[in-house]
């Protein structure tokens, strides 16, 4: 069996020998043989030298995808999620602190109210919210003395939405102590028979807040990455430039477990010095840098300290980087290239960009990479910053380049050097993805999927596939432009698709 497979297709090194650039479209990979069952498929992985993952998934540090959210989401399902920086320093370490801090179950930020507020103060909560059981602190911020709990049964029934919260709050309250466990503040939200219960430390002051509703519908998350102290892993964006050491800082502070920093070209002595400084300051934090696209580039970052590389320049759904730069690569042969490189010195590599589907994502795992990173994939679920509006009768939200002009002028940018002059040029656009409804309902449909990727290609781990593609165990083919119009969806006028995938590509 052996021989005769290896008389068919061809192998990675042949595919790409070539030398011109291709995409995830331009080929397409051999099934191999099955002897197991999706399910006995293990996709773990390491992102970096040191940071492990048992998905190998990771969410693009881009304004319209991952604050803290995302990153939650992101973690409990096994990947990461790279915090943007195209905000304050102070705004993205709060995003960073509250993924640390976050305690499966525990509601760890709880909107709070005061006693001198409305009642029509719940009721904004509620319309722009969804919630209304609001805890009652003394001075209405959240580290304030808790003195009592509104919720829906106690201003349901008042015409008047002008009283004061003093009047109608319930003041003797069922609490836990800080440091109770979920199961234990389960067990007393059951015999006390609320809806809420306010968890506060020995001064008074509220901690976080369990509800029931989460009790009902509360998941665990077996694959969730975290670090020693069992809390959530996080990564962070920051730019090479000199303002943005203050904000590593604060992030290091916060206990970001890995700084990505964010540069179109990254092979840059910037860059270098950057890498070299955290290795030196922040022993303890494993640095991805990038983004590359070929080996001489691998190697310098790598030398300087790199912990894992980022590869991908212009394939990014929004990019517009490779017309308006004439640089990049061909993301295909960017990650063969790159990853068959990297591996000879150990280092993790993520496909940035480009990755459309999980077909794609399989692809790129199969060409070498240890994680995929997707912005498209992501946009447009609940789990996002922004709002959805209705545009042509479809509920969407905004996606957007970091290098669109429209990031740019919030602050953005910092990803493409030239950004001190005065004129500033675009390498993203701004765009619209339609709703995708949940992360926590996607990631998973995007995992099983890669399993049976996997179960198709022939190889139950991601290092495994990495072995038969260094021993020519694994075979490509090169598509046609009329074999890809083949492999897609065709002659049908109309169709759906799985949570639209990033507008699946019509071929
Ligand atoms: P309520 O009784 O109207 O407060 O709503 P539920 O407790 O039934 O549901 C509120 C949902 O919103 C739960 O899934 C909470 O975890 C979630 N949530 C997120 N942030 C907050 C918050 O600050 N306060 C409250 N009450 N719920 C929150
Ligand atoms: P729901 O979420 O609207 O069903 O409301 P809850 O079950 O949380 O609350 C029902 C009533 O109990 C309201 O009057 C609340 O203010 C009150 N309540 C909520 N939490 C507590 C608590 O910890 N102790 C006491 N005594 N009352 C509470
Ligand atoms: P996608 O998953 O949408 O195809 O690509 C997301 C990736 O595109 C990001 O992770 C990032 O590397 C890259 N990216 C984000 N914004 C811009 C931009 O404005 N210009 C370029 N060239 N790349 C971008």
């Amino acid at each position: 069996r052996e021989s005769q497979m290896h008389s068919d297709g061809q192998t990675a090194s042949v595919l790409f020998e070539r030398g011109d650039g291709l995409t995830y479209n331009d080929f397409i990979v051999l099934p191999g043989h099955i002897d197991f069952a999706a399910t006995d498929v293990g996709l773990s992985t390491y992102i970096t030298r040191r940071i492990a993952l048992k998905n190998p998934i990771c969410s693009s540090p881009m304004d319209t995808v991952t604050e803290n959210k995302m990153a939650i989401g992101m973690a409990l399902l096994g990947g990461i999620g790279i915090v943007h920086y195209n905000n304050t320093p102070e705004a993205q370490v709060e995003e960073v602190r509250k993924v640390k801090r976050f305690e499966n179950g525990f509601i760890t930020d709880p909107v709070v109210l005061g006693p001198k507020n409305a009642i029509a103060d719940v009721d904004l909560i509620f319309q722009e919210q969804g919630f209304s059981g609001i805890p009652i602190t003394e001075d209405g911020t959240i580290e304030g003395k808790l003195v009592g709990i509104v919720t829906n049964r106690d201003v349901d029934f008042e015409p008047d939405r002008s009283h004061l919260l003093e009047e109608v709050m319930v003041t003797d309250l069922v609490t836990a102590p800080e440091g109770v466990t979920l199961n234990e503040a389960n067990k007393i939200l059951r015999q006390s028979k609320k809806g809420k219960l306010p968890i506060i430390n020995e001064k008074g002051c509220l901690v976080s807040l369990v509800s029931r509703t989460d009790l009902k519908k509360n998941r665990d998350f077996p694959e969730a990455s975290k670090d020693e102290s069992k809390q959530l892993r996080v990564g962070a964006a920051i730019s090479t430039q000199q303002a943005d050491r203050e904000r590593l800082a604060g992030l290091v502070e916060a206990g970001v477990d890995l700084v990505v920093i964010d540069a179109a070209q990254g092979d840059s002595v910037f860059q270098v010095e950057m890498i070299e400084e955290i290795k030196k300051n922040y022993p303890a934090v494993d640095v991805l840098a990038g983004n590359v696209v070929t080996t001489n580039q691998c190697e310098n970052l790598i030398d300087a300290g790199a912990d894992g590389i980022r590869i991908g320049m212009g394939p990014g759904s929004i990019c517009i980087t490779q017309d308006t730069m004439a640089v990049g690569r061909a993301q295909a042969t960017a990650v063969y290239q790159c990853a068959r490189y990297c591996r000879t010195r150990g280092i993790p590599v993520v496909a940035d960009g480009g990755i459309n589907n999980t077909g794609a994502l399989g692809k790129a795992l199969a060409l070498g990479a240890n994680v995929g990173m997707m912005g498209s994939m992501f946009a447009g679920t609940q789990e996002t910053p922004g709002d959805y509006f209705y545009k042509d009768g479809m509920r969407v939200k905004k996606y957007r380049g970091m290098a669109s002009v429209e990031a740019m002028e919030r602050g953005g940018g910092k990803r493409y050097m030239y950004s001190n002059r005065n004129i500033k040029v675009a390498q993203g656009v701004s765009g619209l993805v339609v709703d995708k409804g949940s992360a926590y309902d996607l990631v998973p449909y995007l995992v099983q999927s890669l399993r049976q990727s996997f179960q198709d290609m022939g190889h139950r781990t991601i290092e495994d596939l990495h072995q038969a593609l260094e021993n020519d165990g694994i075979r490509f083919e090169r598509r046609s432009p009329s074999a890809q119009r083949e492999g897609g969806v065709h002659g049908l006028m109309a169709y759906d698709e799985p949570f639209r995938e990033g507008g699946r590509e019509r071929q």
